[in-house]
């Protein structure tokens, strides 16, 4: 199977290569120029698999080029019990028809863990497969979630060696602690002092700086990054929502052939987009309901067609779905538009600020993908009210996608499934106050006060935070990111 870019405008490569450059020369993203099948036969012996042999069935086949024993070995040790205790993606049944995938159970208790616990043995692979004879050197600048999942899936894997950036005041006391106490041989943590914009800033120019590409070059070291953006990043997350399309026959919830409606949480719409991919496979799926918070640019794309980020930024207590720039619309406009109006909305977007799609398009879209968003005072209460009457206890990102799900279903009998993308302990002290409690100023005072108040366990990784060694407490100037970054080679 090969790769082409959702610009028209680059050479096809194979899956390994798409994994190794992340992005293609155009500018666009890769995307597989067909998209495989899963049948009704398959669907039945994939039920009778645990999550790591699902994974490896369905990754195999958009990653041909890739030796199948060894994607199985992969996935097998990446979702292992000890990374994803419980399970790696459990349906838990909320009502008549309703259900919430928990996508949560990571190390990071967040569902990027879904992707970055697989996605550097591909690229390590992808390495070993293209020739590459130099360490892989991934730079993240991080807002929090994704430089801790990042490190957490990076640590020791061969080939490979990672370095995270992240603002010294913009980050919680917890996340610093997760990222501050990181293990592994290959992984260092640097804080600098300014916010995320200077880290990330930072990141590009020493992408881009010649002198010292060249100089780790010769020290052995070529430059990557653990963008979201990545091909090795989206495949992974079709395997879940077909997974759990077999636990619900498994379940006797559904008949294979019975559609099922999916609500995602959205900020890049990378997680949405791989459950359209898995529609296009073939699998049963009804709608999908892109949830928004109070950035809300994605229900009006959905509703007008226009795409338009001039607009008013808000942070609220979901962070990671507070986005303008959704990046992996980029594929749903390749898969809808083609490759040549694809260029041209993009370069409106980066020019102008804006593109409006034809109708025709927009219809198309619009076939499965339904826009809905949530206020915070509609998170907070929907939080509360799932709480009390479904006794569950979800995140704020979650709490977006059920309060959406919940007004959708009210014209709907189809079986939902909510994605639930954090464990409301990452969330702890909006939830606390969501379910009516209080606590101190400490930032382990939520963990304990929710946990009082709900008896739902405090995820392990959160809860050993307390006793860990902090590692990592060097903090530099934005100027002398670069320099930091040169001491991978003393
Ligand atoms: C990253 C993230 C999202 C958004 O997922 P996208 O794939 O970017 O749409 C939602 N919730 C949480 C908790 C996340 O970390």
């Amino acid at each position: 199977m090969k790769y082409c870019s959702t610009r028209g405008q680059s050479e096809l490569v194979s899956s390994a290569y798409a994994i190794k450059k992340g992005i293609a020369p155009d500018g666009g993203l890769y995307m597989p120029t067909e998209i495989p099948t899963v049948s009704k036969d398959e669907i039945e012996v994939l039920c009778e698999m645990d999550y790591a042999h699902r994974a490896a069935e369905i990754l195999y086949k958009f990653l041909d080029d890739y030796n199948k024993d060894e994607l199985l070995a992969d996935c097998i040790e990446a979702y292992r019990e000890e990374s994803f205790p419980g399970g790696a993606a459990p349906l838990h049944q909320l009502d008549e028809g309703g259900y919430v995938l928990e996508l949560f159970h990571g190390p990071t208790c967040a569902f990027k863990d879904m992707a970055l616990q697989i996605m550097p043995r591909l690229l390590s692979r992808a390495l070993k497969m293209t020739g590459e004879d130099k360490t892989a050197l991934i730079l993240v600048a991080t807002s929090g979630d994704t430089g801790k999942a990042a490190l957490e899936g990076y640590k020791d894997v061969d080939g490979i060696a990672i370095k995270v950036f992240y603002p010294v005041h913009g980050v919680s006391k917890i996340q610093k602690l997760q990222m501050a106490t990181q293990e592994g041989k290959n992984v260092s943590v640097c804080a600098i002092e300014g916010n995320f914009d200077d880290a990330q800033n930072g990141v590009k120019k020493i992408f881009s700086d010649k002198e010292i590409n060249d100089k780790l070059n010769d020290g052995g070291y070529i430059l990557t990054s653990a963008n979201s953006i990545n091909w090795g990043r989206l495949a992974p997350q079709v395997v879940y929502y077909i997974s759990a399309y077999c636990d619900l026959i498994k379940l006797g919830a559904i008949k294979y052939g019975d559609k099922v409606d999916f609500t995602v949480p959205t900020g890049n719409f990378g997680n949405i987009f791989a459950a359209y991919i898995a529609k296009r496979m073939g699998l049963p799926v009804g709608k999908l309901i892109c949830a928004s918070n109070r950035n809300n640019i994605l229900t009006d794309f959905l509703t007008t067609g226009v795409y338009d980020r001039r607009r008013k930024f808000f942070q609220t207590m979901s962070p990671s779905m507070d986005i303008l720039i959704s990046s992996n619309l980029e594929r749903l406009l390749y898969l809808i538009c083609g490759s040549e109006k694809t260029a041209e909305y993009m370069n409106r977007l980066n020019t102008v600020g804006k593109y409006k799609i034809e109708l025709s398009e927009l219809n198309a879209i619009r076939e499965t993908f339904v826009g809905m968003h949530a206020n915070e005072a509609h998170t907070l209460d929907e939080i509360a009210f799932v709480y009390e009457h479904a006794q569950y206890l979800s995140d704020t990102h979650t709490g977006v996608a059920l309060y959406c799900a919940g007004k959708y279903r009210m014209y709907s009998d189809t079986v939902m499934v909510t994605v639930s993308t954090a464990s409301p302990y990452k969330f702890a002290r909006d939830v606390l106050t969501a379910v009516g409690g209080e606590c101190g100023d400490d930032e382990f005072a939520p963990l304990y006060a929710l946990n009082e108040a709900t008896k739902v366990e405090i995820p392990a990784p959160l809860a050993s935070l307390k006793e860990k060694k902090v590692r990592f407490d060097t903090v530099v100037a934005p100027a002398d990111m670069a320099e930091e970054t040169l001491k991978i080679l003393l």
